[in-house]
């Protein structure tokens, strides 16, 4: 069922400023409407519950990719299309913009926003998997100021994260020096494009001399909130790279997610789909 649209108000904003005042001075009152791809699909079911909205499309402040000696930062507002296009992301962070030419079809691309995504905090969002292994940070704006956190635990619960009313996201920092990490992501879904993730996973590691220095493991669709294996990395850092070490690895890994049944595809696929994913991984390494 449709909603009633005179019960709903989208206001246009002038800046930041702005938002964050409106923010704190009504706490809970507003919330952000980014590209409108998650929040117009409740709106058409006539599931969307919250009634006010401030439109952030076009804010100066949370757009634009910044490239700097050290870091890459890329604002809340920022479309998959351009981070598809972005030349430093897709020679640094090819599983970032893997992650956006594999969410949704053109259109969504165009329109939904790395922000969006990460606040929207599905379990089966496809570009937390890609943020979580380059270790990135986000950075949550209020009018009492700003503060930069890492994405790993940001969210502790399904669709539960580390975000105060009065807070926005407005950037997300990515540290450069990964390129040499060995990168491999997928996303296994009904359809290459329109398709919502059964499993998704996005993997790199750091090689050395045949064995795993570092490993950086995350999935999502196999637990309430996107993750980092973490236990599973602890398992393989410092092995020998062979496709031995991928029975005990799936093991652990199997232990370490809650996958569930839905309409997507039942819990014991998901298990197995991500395990072999894993398998992949390790063989990927142990081929170079
Ligand atoms: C046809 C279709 C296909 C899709 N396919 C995929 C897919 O393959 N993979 C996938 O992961 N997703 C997919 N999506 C979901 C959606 O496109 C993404 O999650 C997108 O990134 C949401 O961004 P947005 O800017 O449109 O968010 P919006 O809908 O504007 O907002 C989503 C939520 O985030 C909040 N928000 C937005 N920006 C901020 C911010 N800066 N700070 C704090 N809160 C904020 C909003 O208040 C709202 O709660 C699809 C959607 C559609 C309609």
């Amino acid at each position: 069922m449709r909603a009633y649209l005179p019960a709903y108000h989208l206001e246009a904003v002038r800046d930041l400023n702005e938002v964050l005042g409106r923010l704190n001075r009504e706490p809970g009152r507003w919330k952000l409407f980014a590209g409108g791809t998650d929040l117009m699909v409740l709106l058409e079911a006539g599931k969307l519950p919250h009634r006010n909205f401030l439109n952030v499309w076009k804010l100066p402040e949370l757009r634009g990719i910044e490239v700097a000696p050290e870091s890459v930062t890329i604002g809340a507002a920022t479309t998959y299309t351009e981070l598809r296009n972005n030349e430093t992301l897709a020679r640094e962070f090819p599983l970032l913009c893997r992650a956006a030419s594999e969410t949704g079809a053109i259109a969504t691309q165009n329109r939904g926003t790395i922000g969006g995504n990460i606040a929207n905090a599905s379990p089966a969002a496809d570009s937390p998997p890609a943020l979580l292994v380059y270790d990135a940070e986000i950075e949550l704006v209020s009018a009492r100021g700003a503060r930069w956190r890492p994405l790993q635990g940001f969210y502790s619960g399904y669709k539960q994260m580390d975000l105060r009313p009065d807070e926005l996201i407005r950037r997300i920092r990515l540290p450069r020096g990964q390129e040499n990490w060995r990168a491999h992501y997928r996303k296994v879904g009904t359809r290459r494009a329109q398709a919502i993730s059964k499993v998704c996973f996005a993997g790199c590691a750091r090689v050395e001399n045949g064995r795993i220095a570092d490993i950086r493991l995350a999935f999502g669709s196999v637990a309430p909130i996107v993750f980092r294996a973490i236990e599973t990395e602890r398992l393989l850092r410092g092995e020998k790279i062979s496709p031995a070490i991928g029975p005990a690895a799936g093991e652990k890994l199997a232990q370490e997610i809650s996958p569930i049944d839905d309409m997507r595809s039942t819990a014991n696929y998901r298990r197995r789909v991500a395990q072999n994913l894993l398998t992949e991984f390790i063989e990927m390494l142990s081929s170079h």
